[in-house]
C-alpha cells in the first residue's frame, strides 16, 4: 500500500477526510497480523543496522493532541532492542535551551550511527506551536523553514535517514479521544488544559502544519501524512514506511574474515584443552 510522501512544495489538505483510512488497505482484521510481521522484519533490520554501525534512522513524529504518538511508539517500535533505539520527547524548551538556537537541543538528540531514533515532537514545534502562539516574532520563525531544510540536509549527508510522520486525526476523533481521556482514570493524567486552547486554534494549526509540510518535505527527508483516526491503520501504515526505509538503507552484517575465524576457533579449542 505504501503511502506516498508529500511532494516538495505541495501542501496536503489536512481536512477531516484525509484522516480516514485509505481504500486500498488489506481487510481490517488482517492489519494487526501484518503489523506484527512488519515488526519482526524491523527487528531483523535493526540487528543489521546495529552490527553494521554505519548509518542511522531518525523518525520524527508530529501530531495534534491525542493524535496517537504514544500509542504508535509502543505498538510499532515496541519490539525493538532498547539498546539500539532512543526515544526523545521535546517539551517546552528550558531556560537554558532558550539561550541557544532552536536546533541545539535537537541536534544533540540525533541518533548515532547504528541506531534508530524516534522524536516525540521535534524541531517542528518551532514552526508550529511557536508560530500559532506567537512565541517569537514572525521574522524569526519564518526563517526556520530554510534552516530546518539545511539541518536535515546535514543529517542526510552524514548517514542519517530522516522520515517525518504527521499523524493526522479529524476534529471529531480528537474530541472523542479528549473526552475519553477525561473519563478514564488510566488516561486522565494525560489531560492538559492547554489541549483545549490548541483545539480552539484548530485552523491556525492546520495552516501552520500545511506550510511546514509543504516547505520542508524533501526527497531526502520526506513528510508523510498518516491517516490516524483508526489506530490499526495508523500503525500498519507507519510500520510499512519504517520497514521500507530500513530496507532501502540495506544494512549488512560486517563480513568476518574467514581465515581469522578459523584461527580463532583453533585458539579457543587450544585454550579449552589447556585448562
Ligand atoms: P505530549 O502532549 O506530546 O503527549 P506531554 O503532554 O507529556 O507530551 P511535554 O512533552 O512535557 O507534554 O510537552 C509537550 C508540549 O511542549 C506541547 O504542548 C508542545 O507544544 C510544547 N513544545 C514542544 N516544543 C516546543 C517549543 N520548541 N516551543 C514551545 N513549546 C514547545
Amino acid at each position: 500500500v505504501l503511502l506516498q510522501p508529500i511532494a516538495p512544495g505541495a501542501a496536503p489538505s489536512l481536512d477531516d477526510e484525509e484522516a480516514a483510512a485509505p481504500r486500498s488497505l488489506p481487510p481490517r482484521k488482517e492489519l494487526r497480523a501484518r503489523t506484527r510481521e512488519l515488526r519482526g522484519r524491523m527487528d531483523e533490520l535493526q540487528r543489521r543496522l546495529y552490527a553494521e554501525g554505519r548509518q542511522a534512522l531518525l523518525v520524527v513524529l508530529q501530531a495534534r493532541d491525542a493524535g496517537g504518538k504514544d500509542g504508535l511508539i509502543r505498538r510499532v517500535f515496541g519490539g525493538l532492542n532498547p539498546q539500539g533505539c532512543t526515544v526523545t520527547s521535546f517539551g517546552p524548551p528550558s531556560a537554558r535551551e532558550l539561550r541557544q538556537d532552536f536546533l541545539w537541543r535537537v541536534h544533540a538528540a540525533v541518533p548515532p550511527v547504528g541506531t534508530i531514533g524516534i522524536f516525540n515532537r521535534s524541531h517542528y514545534e518551532d514552526v508550529l506551536v511557536v508560530r500559532v502562539r506567537n512565541l517569537v516574532p514572525r521574522e524569526s520563525w519564518s526563517k526556520r523553514y530554510e534552516q530546518i531544510v539545511s539541518f536535515e540536509r546535514i543529517l542526510h549527508e552524514n548517514r542519517v535517514t530522516v522520515l517525518k510522520f504527521m499523524l493526522h486525526v479529524s476534529r471529531d476523533e480528537q474530541a472523542r479521544r479528549l473526552m475519553r481521556r477525561l473519563d478514564d482514570p488510566r488516561r486522565n493524567w494525560k489531560f492538559d488544559p492547554g489541549d483545549i486552547d490548541d483545539r480552539a486554534r484548530w485552523d491556525e494549526y492546520t495552516e501552520a502544519y500545511r506550510d511546514a509540510l509543504a516547505r520542508t518535505s524533501l526527497a531526502d527527508a520526506p513528510w508523510f501524512v498518516i491517516p490516524a483516526d483508526d489506530k490499526r491503520v495508523r500503525d500498519y501504515l507507519a510500520a510499512e514506511l519504517v520497514v521500507e526505509a530500513l530496507e532501502r538503507m540495506s544494512p549488512e552484517f560486517p563480513q568476518a574474515n574467514e581465515e581469522n575465524v578459523r584461527s580463532y576457533i583453533d585458539s579457543l579449542k587450544a585454550v579449552d584443552r589447556g585448562s
